[in-house]
């Protein structure tokens, strides 16, 4: 599965806890970040992370573009509720995106405890089947 993890700076410290407890699971999956999340995570876990621009630079809109090509399969976004966000718009669309593409999102460590325990169970293969008849759809 393709996974992006983003955190903003105050979070940042939740998404190296996060990463470095799943290590063992979110290993065997493809990471992509924004920039500094993803430095963040490599140096705390030496998982390979696909690193995008930071999020203020455009991360944000990077990440965006693979969910609006179905390509990401789950969204683990550290927001930080009490700060306000240069780009924040950035951030609505992002989420709004996932909305569009029905692809799983949390935006706080409870719902990250879930989903990477579904993803240890292999609950996320309904995506394989989606990505799949999104690529037929566009053959026809
Ligand atoms: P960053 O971006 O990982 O580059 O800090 C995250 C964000 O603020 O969207």
């Amino acid at each position: 599965m393709n996974i992006a993890l983003i955190a903003h700076d105050k979070k940042k410290p939740d998404m190296i806890n996060f990463t470095v407890a799943y290590t063992e699971i979110l290993k065997q999956h493809d990471l992509f970040a924004t920039g500094t999340t993803g430095k963040k995570i490599q140096e705390a876990t030496n998982m390979e992370v696909h690193r995008f621009k930071s999020g203020p630079l455009g991360g944000d809109q990077q990440i965006g573009a693979m969910i609006a090509n179905n390509e990401m399969d789950l969204v683990i976004f550290f927001r930080d509720p009490l700060t306000a966000q240069p780009h924040e718009p950035d951030i609505t669309a992002l989420i709004r995106l996932c909305d569009v593409y029905q692809v799983p999102l949390t935006t706080n460590l409870g719902g990250a405890e879930i989903l990477i325990r579904a993803l240890e169970q292999g609950l996320f293969s309904w995506r394989e089947l989606i990505k799949k008849n999104d690529e037929q759809g566009n053959e026809e």
